[in-house]
């Protein structure tokens, strides 16, 4: 597993003296004023707020980031930790702010749908900010950079078959619907095979771990967190794409965006944001980077 760091850290990792945080899930952010919109009808923030739950969008099946146990149903990750620290500033005088969420599986290919149909408020899913999705939505953040990398088989890296994203045309690479990776993944090798593609990142491990494909490609971290306790296959440490991740928010509501990016940019700035990644990401050796400065637009 240290061969498969050093290229996830060289990628990912600016080493900081961490912050040893400010003092938990405790706050001291004034009580909220439902905000006047100047349209007819309340924008999501009140709409959230009068509810008194909020509906967040974030991945089941990603160790790491969003994983559901299936015994407790259980949900733990980055950003389940992002999701629960938005929300303690959406429910700032409720200490269990987190039992106000309900969750939504939020596979790739369902991201905007989800958000457009109002069956969320939020999504916080491994969800890449970029020109064609802010189309349709709008995002927060960023609140983390991940780089794109292709998994294999430990002896296809060890011998040199599989290096980087120039190795694999004419194999066969799994990656996921309506994702970035599989679009990047065509891109930078235009004679690759993609003719198994999946809903989810865990079933094309499942088809990689079943010889039914060469390789699988999408983000280093996610990558990481699927094969964490398999010494059979390893990361390329070749990343060949940046992702820099964002929190999906219904398209034109500004007052939502801006609210989500103060939340990012105060648990970046007290520790909380450090401390979520040490507990998540960090538990395999990574070392939590600098978060990145959320950009506003
Ligand atoms: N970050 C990439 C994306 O948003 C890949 C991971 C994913 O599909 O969630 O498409």
């Amino acid at each position: 597993m240290g061969r498969v760091w050093a290229g996830i850290l060289a990628a990912l990792v600016v080493a900081t003296g961490c912050s040893s945080g400010g003092s938990g899930g405790s706050t001291t952010l004034p009580e909220p004023l439902p905000q006047a919109t100047g349209t007819a009808s309340p924008g999501h923030l009140t709409t959230i707020r009068t509810r008194g739950r909020v509906r967040i969008g974030v991945k089941f099946d990603l160790p790491l980031f969003g994983l559901k146990d299936p015994t407790t149903g259980a949900l733990s990750g980055f950003d389940i930790e992002i999701a629960k620290g938005i929300t303690a500033r959406l429910f700032p005088s409720d200490s269990k702010s987190a039992d106000r969420i309900d969750f939504v599986e939020a596979i790739s290919k369902n991201r905007e749908t989800l958000l457009r149909s109002d069956a969320v408020d939020l999504v916080v899913s491994t969800y890449t900010i970029n020109d064609a999705r802010k189309q349709l939505v709008d995002f927060a953040g960023p609140y983390y950079i991940a780089g794109q990398d292709i998994l294999a088989k430990q002896e296809d890296i060890r011998s040199g078959r599989i290096r980087g994203v120039g190795d694999v045309n004419g194999k066969r690479v799994c990656s996921v619907t309506g994702s970035t990776s599989l679009t990047n993944l065509r891109a930078a090798a235009p004679k690759v095979d993609t003719s198994i593609t999946k809903d989810k990142y865990s079933q094309c491990f499942e088809a990689l771990k079943e010889g039914k494909v060469d390789a699988m490609t999408t983000d280093d971290a996610i990558l990481l967190g699927l094969a964490q306790d398999d010494p059979e296959f390893a990361i390329t440490g070749n990343p060949f794409h940046t992702e820099p991740y964002g929190v999906g928010v219904p398209k034109g509501d500004d007052e939502l965006r801006s609210f989500v990016n103060d939340a990012l940019a105060s648990m970046e700035a007290e520790g909380s944001w450090t401390k979520a990644f040490q507990s998540t990401v960090g538990a395999t050796g990574a070392i939590a980077p600098t978060p990145p400065a959320v950009v506003r637009y």
